[in-house]
């Protein structure tokens, strides 16, 4: 399998809650390296747009509040795999769904308030690095 990069968030629920380590030492132990890392408040504008998918769906507007509400971190994830690796490593979007051990089952709040995001497939982890980092920020 392919060296990839991913796009990951770690959440307001989890910066809130000083989860970034905990959640960084499951990537690291899962083999994913982080390789670029920055911490930013959205505002709901941005958070909108990166979520611009999602727009018709009814928790669209709550998840924007949400994801401006407080900082986030935003990070690049790189390794083997690493985009399914990173999903595997998340877990189920809704906790109750999660398997054990997931940063999702362990930390997550609600459905909505789930402490990660990560891209879902090549294409969509191209779009959503170049929307928070640059080629200078992406050296290595
Ligand atoms: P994932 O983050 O697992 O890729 P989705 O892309 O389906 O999940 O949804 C994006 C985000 O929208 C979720 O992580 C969660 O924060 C929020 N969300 C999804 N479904 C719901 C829901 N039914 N109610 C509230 N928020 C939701
Ligand atoms: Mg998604």
């Amino acid at each position: 399998m392919a060296t990839e990069r991913t796009l990951s968030i770690i959440k307001p629920d989890a910066t809130r809650r000083n989860l970034t380590g905990k959640i960084n030492a499951k990537f690291e132990d899962a083999g994913l390296r982080i390789v670029a890392q920055k911490r930013i408040h959205l505002t709901k504008a941005q958070a909108g747009v990166f979520y611009a998918v999602h727009a018709e769906r009814p928790f669209y507007d709550e998840l924007c509040e949400f994801m401006a509400s407080e900082p986030v971190v935003v990070q690049v994830l790189e390794g083997e795999g690493a985009i399914a690796k990173n999903r595997e490593v998340m877990g189920a979007t809704n906790p109750s769904e999660a398997a054990a051990g997931t940063i999702r089952a362990e930390f997550a709040e609600s459905v909505g308030e789930n402490s990660v995001h990560g891209s879902d497939a090549p294409e969509t982890a191209a779009v959503e690095i170049a929307y928070f980092f640059s080629g200078l920020e992406l050296v290595g």
